[in-house]
């Protein structure tokens, strides 16, 4: 037994808790009319999962709670509690007892729980259709739907024996592989629609980016020739800036030797500008000579003619000597005479005055005596001094000459010799000017020539000079040329244009391949230009997010593919399980209705049969209901078919009565259709035993023989499923283990208690 109990708090008529328990096989609710059986059974239905409102007979949710009657306060929220037995884990969940409670709130908010804890309602019907309970349809059987199954439509029967034999969880399972199917369908349209939508925008991107790469490739290229190009540039600027300086340091070093010598050449003829004042030192130089050699002449002449007197004059001393120094003609002078007579006179005269008249005495006497001695010795002295003396007075004379004249010869012979000195300087200066002139003519031979040489050397040296300025200036346009196509090419190209630093070619060869490689630059630029710049980052940045996105979006396509298939396939292996399951579920089925038949109908046939029927328009359902009478219910029911497809598979019902040439369920009477119906509803449940099967009313229609049969089949069926009737049947009552009774209450509301059977009978009444 796998039923342990229901509970019901709030729900429809049930104001306060109220719990049936389940201790029996069958348990029978018992009642009078409207005192709250059926919300019993709805109940199971409600706790189950049900969601049609209308099946539970109610508009909305609010319905289902106690709405208030008598003295009882309306409830806000309505819960049923079912707990089972789950110690053989007929239900997949690692719990000895199960409980399982939905509660609807006022504002048509449900809450579900298993175990207390929350869960939402999928949960709840994965739970219950493993263990092949379902909310609805076959294990509960509501009031006056006994012969549902006989109304309803092949589908729908089919749906009923497809749950009943629980493939309700395949059908579910392949409902949501459908929905999924669906959804993965859309969203793979919808990816495709989005790539489809991308594609153009890729398209022009990679063109874009085509674009972008080649003019990458163009600046690549660009870059490599730049490099080379800029590589020998620089390297030739530099050979040839050395070249220049090369040579040129030594040229302007040459012409700076040339410009002296130059100068001191020219100096040097400057000096020749002074050779006229040389000459006329040279003219004043021989005049003095001249003049000095004139007074030497004159000199020499007059210190001859001075040798000539002082001959003669010497010879005429000799001679005069000659004859002074002869006695006899010795001559004293006059004057030499008057000189001793005035000494003389003298003495005579101091004699005199010695003798003044008077006396003489002997002093005076000595006196005068030597006085005359005196005069004595004057005279003696001055003969004896002329005795020896010749006259030389004359001679005095011309030896006074002489020694004027030598005197005179001395000083001619100095002044000569002075002259002749002077005259050898003046010779000798005369012949260094001369000399000096000579060699200065000579000098300034040279340097004339020297200035010519120069002057030529020097024009040499200007023009290479020359020559290399304008090499210079050439090379100076070069570097700018150079500088510009730098600055150029590093706008174009950034900084890594700069690194040719490092590159080593082989740098011998013509010129005109560079000339060459500019153009090739300057035509590669000019195509770079024409692309519209170096940029494209962003482009390239947006192809590659596009392209991602194309291929996460290809991929997503994949994805979904593979799920679509998957899930086809799931379908399609749910189909064929459904089917195979169907098929021998149907086949066992078949067995069971034709011996229950048998057993309620005292014989005869039935059977089900699975058909594929076309599907109906709703047109010719009309027409259908237009000529034959029909109810409305079997109208509807043919109406829901009237979907699109071509034929749908279903199941058909085959009855023959016993004893009666009737075939078909439309020729069946009221209670020979509830006997079909329940043969057919214990042949489900008997194939594939639920847990319990709620059966409201079923027996209504039954008369008291065919009641026995049902209280058999009902004791035969609770041997494999727990029965719970709800039933007036007294019959019914009988095969019940326990009886409940619900009355309502005099405060309102529906009252549970346990009855015996008796009472159980009185109270259905
Ligand atoms: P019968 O034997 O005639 O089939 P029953 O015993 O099956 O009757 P139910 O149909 O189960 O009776 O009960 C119907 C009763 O429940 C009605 O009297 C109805 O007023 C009451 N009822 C239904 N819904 C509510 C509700 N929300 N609040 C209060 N009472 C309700």
């Amino acid at each position: 037994m796998y039923l342990k109990s229901i509970e019901l708090t709030g729900f429809k008529s049930f104001a306060k808790k109220s719990e049936l328990l389940f201790t029996s096989n069958v348990t029978a609710v018992v009642g009078p009319n409207g005192s709250g059986k059926s919300n019993v059974a709805e109940a199971f239905s409600f706790v189950l999962g049900e969601q049609s409102i209308k099946s539970l007979r109610g508009k909305k949710g609010e319905d289902l709670i106690f709405n208030g009657a008598g003295d009882l306060p309306r409830a806000n929220r309505a819960s049923v509690k079912i707990i089972f037995d789950n110690k053989s884990k007929f239900l997949p969940v690692d719990f000895e007892e199960v409980i399982i409670e939905r509660v609807v709130h006022r504002d048509g908010v449900n809450e579900y729980s298993i175990n207390g804890s929350q869960v939402c309602l999928r949960d709840v019907l994965e739970l219950l259709h493993s263990a092949h309970i379902g909310s609805s349809g076959h294990h509960i059987i509501s009031q006056g739907e006994a012969d549902r199954i006989l109304n309803a439509s092949i589908k729908e029967r089919k749906a009923m024996i497809e749950d009943a034999l629980g493939l309700k969880l395949y059908q579910y399972k392949k409902q949501e592989s459908e929905k999924k199917l669906l959804k993965t369908r859309e969203n793979i349209a919808q990816v495709e629609s989005l790539r489809r939508e991308i594609l153009p925008h890729i398209k022009f991107l990679k063109k874009q980016v085509e674009k972008v790469e080649k003019t990458l490739e163009m600046k690549k290229d660009l870059q490599d020739k730049a490099l080379e190009y800029c590589k020998r540039e620089d390297e030739y600027i530099k050979r040839i800036e050395k070249n220049i300086s090369g040579k040129k340091h030594p040229l302007e070093k040459q012409e700076k030797k040339l410009q002296e010598e130059l100068s001191e050449a020219k100096k040097i003829l400057e000096g020749a500008q002074h050779r006229d004042v040389m000459s006329d030192e040279l003219i004043s130089l021989e005049r003095e000579l001249h003049e000095t050699r004139k007074k030497k002449d004159e000199l020499l002449r007059q210190s001859g003619e001075l040798d000539g007197e002082i001959t003669s004059l010497a010879r005429m001393i000799k001679k005069q000597e000659e004859l002074a120094n002869s006695y006899l003609h010795k001559t004293v002078t006059l004057v030499s005479v008057e000189v001793v007579q005035k000494e003389i006179e003298q003495i005579i005269s101091d004699s005199k005055k010695l003798v003044p008249g008077d006396t003489w005495d002997q002093e005076k006497v000595d006196i005068l005596i030597r006085k005359i001695d005196e005069i004595g010795k004057l005279l003696s002295d001055f003969i004896e001094s002329n005795k020896d003396k010749v006259d030389t007075s004359l001679l005095v004379e011309a030896q006074k000459d002489l020694a004027d004249l030598r005197r005179k010869k001395e000083i001619a012979a100095s002044e000569a010799g002075d002259v002749i000195a002077n005259e050898a300087k003046l010779s000798r200066e005369y012949s260094a000017l001369q000399e000096k002139i000579n060699t200065e003519k000579d000098t300034n031979r040279d340097a004339e020539k020297a200035v010519f040489r120069i002057m030529a050397e020097e024009q040499e040296v200007r023009s290479q000079i020359h020559s290399l300025q304008s090499e210079e200036e050439t090379l100076r346009i070069v570097k700018e040329d150079f500088n510009r196509e730098l600055t150029e090419l590093g706008m174009m190209l950034g900084t890594a244009v700069l690194q040719f630093e490092s590159l080593v070619f082989d740098f011998d060869e013509p010129r005109a391949n560079q000339e060459e490689r500019r153009r090739t630059i300057e035509k590669i630029k000019i195509r770079l230009e024409d692309a519209g710049g170096i940029g494209g980052a962003d482009v390239m940045k947006e192809y590659t997010d596009a392209s991602e996105r194309d291929e996460f979006l290809a991929k997503e396509l994949t994805d979904l593919s593979g799920s679509a298939d998957s899930l086809t396939d799931l379908i399609k292996d749910l189909d064929e399980r459904l089917s195979n399951e169907f098929k021998t579920g149907v086949e066992k089925i078949n067995q069971q209705f034709k011996e229950y038949f048998a057993l309620m109908f005292g014989g005869g046939e039935a059977s089900l049969s699975v058909i594929s029927a076309p599907k109906r328009k709703k047109k010719e359902i009309d027409d259908l209901f237009e000529n034959e009478d029909g109810d409305e219910m079997a109208r509807a029911a043919l109406a829901i078919e009237e979907t699109g497809a071509e034929s749908e598979d279903g199941i058909d019902i085959d009855v023959v009565l016993p004893k009666k040439k009737v075939k078909g369920l439309m020729m069946l009477s009221g209670g020979e259709r509830a006997l079909t119906s329940i043969a057919l509803l214990f042949a489900i449940s008997q194939v594939n035993p639920p847990p319990f099967i709620i059966l409201d009313e079923t027996d209504a229609a039954l008369d008291e023989a065919n009641s026995k049969k049902y209280g058999d089949m009902v004791e035969n069926l609770s041997k494999r499923s727990q029965l719970i009737v709800i039933t007036h049947n007294r019959e019914t009552m009988s095969r019940a283990g326990i009886l409940y009774g619900v009355t309502m209450g005099l405060g309102g509301g529906s009252k549970l208690l346990s009855v015996a059977f008796d009472q159980a009978v009185a109270v259905a009444k």
